[in-house]
């Protein structure tokens, strides 16, 4: 699978990891567009929103939760969860993923 996360996920292109469980990596982006700027991905496979199901809807909630977790131990109240589905909304990846964005005020957005 020539995936760009599904490398990060096998540790053959490096990451700043965060955290790890048996369904989930969370790793600093590359390119931070707040102070704090990480992705939560799912370690199974798949290409967006738009191909969850009953098999692997699952692991967005548990991917919730994570990012619950995360939050907190980072000490951070306030944040955003993006997650760009399709290229005219913004996705260049196309593992699933979850953006959180934290540390200033964000913006509004549309
Ligand atoms: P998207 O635009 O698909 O919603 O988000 C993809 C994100 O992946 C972007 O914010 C981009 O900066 C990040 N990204 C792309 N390549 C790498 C990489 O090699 N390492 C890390 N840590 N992040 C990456
Ligand atoms: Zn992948």
């Amino acid at each position: 699978m020539d995936c760009l996360f599904c490398k990060i996920i096998a540790g053959e292109i490096p990451s700043n990891k965060l955290y790890e469980d048996e369904l989930c990596y969370a790793f600093y982006d590359i390119a931070p567009m707040a102070p704090v700027h990480f992705l939560v991905v799912p370690k199974q496979h798949f290409a967006s929103a738009a191909e969850v199901n009953g098999e692997n809807a699952a692991v967005i909630g548990h991917i919730y939760a994570v990012i619950a977790k995360l939050t907190k131990e980072l000490g951070i109240s306030s944040f955003r969860v993006v997650n760009n589905c399709g290229p005219d909304a913004g996705q260049t990846v196309f593992h699933i993923h979850f953006h959180v964005l934290a540390g200033k005020t964000l913006g509004g957005f549309a």
